[in-house]
């Protein structure tokens, strides 16, 4: 069901319109303004607009983000088989939700964004994905999706308790959630502020998040292991550099014979992980896990995620 923004009301419609206080969304770029938009918060820091056409074409064909969507769509087969609706929390430029469509024609994609400029790159390349604008600490939704991701997202937002919480209450009964983030602080490097993140995680620290937040683990496993040594020296040799010599692209403009022989490296590693290999150590982190329904209906999971709400609309 959608949420009202205004009233709090839920309501079934397939616009976004509240039955209840007739609250509708502003547009921009045809995409429903469901979040603060950034336009509105000068204050705030984070991805600038170009940085999504540069990244883009970075992205394209890159090892690591070839590999990193090849084992989501690999978690969805295997953990959420009968999932028929699927939520990308902070789509970026749609390149995982364009991956859904192709492989999974039986579930409806949507994809939500805090940057609509990123939601227009995304919109070019995908033909069936709903789209909207969102600030992810308030997701207007309630038991509405069978399964929800959040790729590389958390680490970029210092509420993700607040996130995981909401994105909870989005879930239907019995759904499921797949997260993907970057591992180990002692790796964190000029990349990592370039890229507006605000932590790496322990792998203890997001499992401990997880469950707080009313999910049951079902899947976990490191990735970008066997190229954890690669990447432990480049991070290591950038450290050393005086910080304006760091080049906060090196790991995304490698050379494509480098890019070859590296996604090699994560087809195998992939392949290991299908087989039920559960890397300790690596430069990611992957769990699935489900909504724990008797936890998610506590009133200490709801409390705090309402308050964020009425902070939003202030
Ligand atoms: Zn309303």
């Amino acid at each position: 069901m959608k949420m009202c923004l205004s009233c709090g009301s839920l309501f079934e419609n397939r616009i976004w319109r509240c039955p209840n206080c007739l609250w509708e969304p502003e547009y921009a770029g045809g995409f429903a303004l469901l979040g603060v938009n950034h336009a509105d918060r000068p204050d705030q820091e984070g991805f600038m607009p170009e940085y999504f056409r540069e990244l883009e074409i970075l992205e394209s064909g890159h090892f690591w983000f070839t590999a990193r969507n090849r084992l989501i769509r690999w978690a969805v087969s295997r953990y959420f088989p009968l999932a028929r609706s699927f939520l990308d929390l902070g789509c970026g430029t749609g390149d995982l939700l364009a991956e859904i469509e192709m492989y999974r024609p039986r579930i409806i994609p949507y994809g939500a964004d805090f940057y609509v400029e990123a939601l227009i790159v995304a919109s070019r390349k995908l033909k069936r994905s709903e789209l909207f604008q969102a600030d992810i600490r308030t997701i207007p939704f309630r038991n509405e999706f069978d399964l929800i991701g959040l790729f590389d997202v958390l680490e970029h937002i210092d509420e993700d308790e607040a996130v995981l919480r909401e994105a909870n209450k989005a879930l239907a009964p019995g759904g499921g959630i797949l997260v993907t983030v970057p591992q180990h602080p002692a790796l964190w490097s000029c990349q990592d502020e370039y890229g507006c993140h605000l932590r790496r995680y322990r792998a203890h620290e997001i499992r401990s998040k997880l469950k707080k937040t009313g999910f049951r683990i079902i899947f976990e496993t490191s990735f970008v292991s066997l190229l954890l040594p690669a990447m432990a020296l480049n991070r290591l040799f950038n450290g050393l550099k005086k910080k304006k010599k760091c080049d906060p692209m090196a790991e995304l403009k490698i050379p494509s014979i480098l890019n070859r022989v590296f996604a090699r490296i994560m087809f195998m590693e992939l392949l290991l992980i299908e087989r039920g290999i559960s890397f300790p150590a690596g430069g990611s982190l992957i769990f699935a896990a489900v909504k724990d329904d008797a936890l998610g209906k506590s009133p200490a999971a709801v409390t705090p995620a309402k308050a964020g709400v009425q902070n939003i609309l202030k």
